[in-house]
């Protein structure tokens, strides 16, 4: 198992407890010698030690406040006589505190606030600057897998930040079925991968105490679930050991050894697999968004992620600049998505929406037209955010027939706007981004106004409303809608414009008889500084789509909302709105929807985006001194820099991984819109890229 690379690709396995002092360091020092024997370079680390003094020996109650080794001494006491066994240490501790207690409270007593992301760096690092190299690393975490980090992480979040395979540790007692059952159900839910589970003997006090029957009972039981349940996974019974001399250590590791031939062999479970080549097989087999299928677009490997972090196969994190396409407002992985998303799946993760409600769905309905702009009052449930708009054209053209309207068959629509790929959604996109001409014919043919041409922050002028006004007076009878993104045009541009547009152009609506539809699919749940972009002209939409965050970006669900008056004249005379997605209304995205809305409505959300905004507008400022920008721009969380000649986005893409962070420019556009729970200091990691890329000139296509 040599290292392939210089590059620092973690190999490692955590060793967890079912509950403290279950013999966690008693395993992984004989697993270490197990594998030392076989000649692998293995190195035991204590990622975080309590109960060590400043002179580095362990306060411990039990030896009458003498101070004793650390695990890491125990460790090298394992190996201790197998000098020549390898050039790499054996044992090392990387962070210690005095207080002999769970991490939080002993790292708090000396001012230190341990969290996950940082711990993982730490051991990254640690790994990194290992000389000679070690070939697999032995972490042995502090505490059960609940124990506290902070106020929010357990050792299972740095377990989960590591992507470690796990060897779980329980002792052969009494209750030892139902802890270690509990920690396999919590290994699982967490997506970890289950090395191996190792029953330890308790002294012979304990086993006469328990019942030998049970305790072998025990064992057949737990080796019977991890067959069915973990394939793959080791199981290990190690007997009790008196006094741990090279004797003693040496039963041990006997007794490790087919675990030690399974970690040296083919990797572990659940360690990053570079022989995967998955961008090889994806090449071979898939497609990507606006990708050939012949030349190759650039990919990277994403394997795990948290926070506002998207960490690769290899092991490298990237600061996420895009929100996955405007949807992961809270980061990822949030504790309380994740919870809503694991509690429903055990209730009831799908039904049909045909003749059957739950409560998921009712209450998120409920909730969005309580958030939405005023009128709103009926809620059809799409699988995407295209799904919605074709449902809102359909709406408005069903609306338009129950009024005796047969003629407005047209939808108008600004250019540069974005409305989603498929067939309805894609003919009112820009007719020119939209690649009309390359489905002329089967599009149907919409009527276009010029792009909303008032800047957000000049004053409104009048005239931009001209060209609306007028196609409105000469073609208004044919109009069923008018549909536009409020405020912000995304994809087809990241162009903002003044309210007051909005504001106008709704009145012109009202007078030419035609619907109003907002697309607020990418500007919704706070984006632009407001719940809905809608809200900064105070308009009220006849029909309103919304998508992207409405999950948080965990699940794919989209809405389209109309008002009563637009529903009753959809259904007059019995007629029916003729729409119906199979996964309409999924129970777990309309339940992690729920959990979402519950932390916007907390409403910190408002405070995150202006700090946001504020951030990208210093942080992106001083991208205007090159003169191949266009433009600087930025509202809500959304920062724009505009080039005047089309960007080369695979080599900025390489150009921004290679720099740790994660921005995916378009067109002539280089765009952030983080997470909204974006530290300052990662806004400004994400900004200076940006800055460094224009400097390097690593932006500009081939000539
Ligand atoms: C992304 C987007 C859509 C399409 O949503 P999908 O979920 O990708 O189908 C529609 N309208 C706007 C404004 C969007 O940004």
């Amino acid at each position: 198992m040599p290292r392939a690379d210089a590059g620092c690709t973690l190999r490692a396995v955590a060793v967890a407890g079912t509950g403290t002092d279950v013999g966690k360091t008693v395993v992984t020092s004989a697993l270490l010698r197990a594998l030392r024997g076989l000649g692998v370079a293995a190195q035991a680390v204590k990622p975080v030690q309590t109960g060590v003094s400043a002179a580095g020996g362990v306060r411990d109650g039990g030896t009458g406040g003498m101070p004793r080794r650390g695990d890491a001494g125990t460790y090298a006491s394992a190996v201790a006589d197998m000098a020549g066994a390898s050039s790499v240490p054996p044992a090392a501790a990387l962070r210690t505190f005095a207080l002999a207690a769970s991490p939080h409270f002993a790292a708090a007593a000396e001012g230190v606030c341990l969290n996950a992301a940082g711990l993982a760096e730490d051991i990254r690092g640690h790994w990194a600057r290992l000389s000679p190299p070690a070939e697999l690393l032995l972490l042995e975490t502090a505490g059960g897998l609940l124990a506290p980090l902070n106020a929010r992480e357990t050792m299972l979040d740095l377990m989960a930040c590591l992507g470690a395979p796990v060897i779980l540790v329980a002792r052969n007692e009494l209750g030892a079925l139902n802890h270690a059952l509990l920690s396999l159900a919590a290994l699982r839910r967490r997506g970890l991968a289950l090395a191996a589970l190792a029953l330890v003997e308790p002294p012979r006090e304990v086993r006469e105490a328990s019942g030998p029957a049970i305790l072998e009972e025990n064992i057949r039981y737990l080796r019977e679930r991890l067959r069915a349940d973990w394939p793959g996974a080791v199981m290990c019974c190690l007997p009790h050991v008196e006094t741990l001399g090279p004797e003693g250590w040496s039963l041990l590791a006997e007794q490790l050894l087919p675990l030690a031939h399974s970690l040296r062999g083919k990797p572990a479970p659940g360690f990053p697999d570079t022989s995967d080549d998955l961008e090889g097989r994806d090449h071979a087999a898939l497609w990507h968004p606006y990708a050939s299928a012949t030349r190759l677009p650039p990919l990277e490997t994403a394997s795990r992620s948290h926070d506002n972090r998207i960490v690769l196969a290899d092991g490298r994190e990237l600061v996420d600049g895009m929100s996955s396409w405007w949807a992961a407002v809270h980061g990822y992985n949030h504790p309380r998505l994740l919870a809503a998303l694991r509690a429903q799946s055990g209730r009831m993760p799908h039904v049909m929406f045909g003749g059957l409600t739950h409560a998921p769905a009712v209450t998120l309905g409920e909730r969005l037209l309580a958030a939405m702009p005023a009128g709103l009052e009926r809620l059809f449930f799409a699988d995407s955010g295209s799904v919605a708009v074709e449902v809102a054209l359909k709406m408005a053209l069903q609306c338009q027939q129950g009024r005796g309207e047969r003629r407005r068959t047209r939808f108008l629509a600004p250019r540069g706007g974005y409305h989603g790929d498929t067939l309805g959604a894609m003919s009112v996109c820009d007719p020119v981004t939209g690649m009309h001409s390359l489905f002329a014919g089967l599009l149907p043919e919409q009527l276009f106004m010029e792009r909303p041409a008032c800047r957000f922050d000049a004053p409104f002028a009048a005239a931009s409303l001209e060209d609306a006004r007028r196609i409105l007076a000469e073609r208004g009878d044919e109009v069923a809608a008018v549909i536009l993104e409020p405020v912000v045009q995304g994809a087809g541009g990241m162009w903002f414009y003044h309210p007051d547009y909005l504001r106008g152009l709704a009145e012109l609506c009202r007078r030419a008889g035609a619907l109003l539809i907002l697309d607020e699919i990418a500007t919704g749940f706070g984006r632009t500084g407001r719940f809905f972009a809608a809200e900064w002209a105070d308009v009220r939409p006849d029909i309103l789509c919304c998508g992207k965050a409405l999950t948080g970006g965990v699940l794919s669900l989209a809405a389209t909302a109309c008002t009563a008056a637009v529903a009753g004249d959809i259904c007059r005379d019995g007629r029916v709105f003729m729409h119906g997605p199979t996964f309409m209304g999924n129970p777990l995205a309309c339940a992690v929807a729920g959990a979402s809305l519950d932390i916007l409505e907390e409403n910190r959300w408002q405070a995150q985006v202006e700090q946001l905004e504020r951030l990208l507008a210093r942080g992106l400022e001083p991208c205007r001194r090159f003169s191949d920008v266009a433009d600087v721009r930025v509202l809500g969380a959304i920062g724009v820099v505009e080039m005047k000649a089309p960007v080369n986005g695979a080599a900025l893409q390489r150009f921004f991984v290679e720099r740790g962070v994660w921005i995916r420019p378009f067109g002539r556009l280089i765009y952030l819109m983080p997470p909204y729970i974006t530290p300052a200091e990662d806004v400004a990691r994400l900004c200076d890229a940006v800055f460094r890329a224009l400097e390097a000139d690593a932006w500009r296509l081939p000539v």
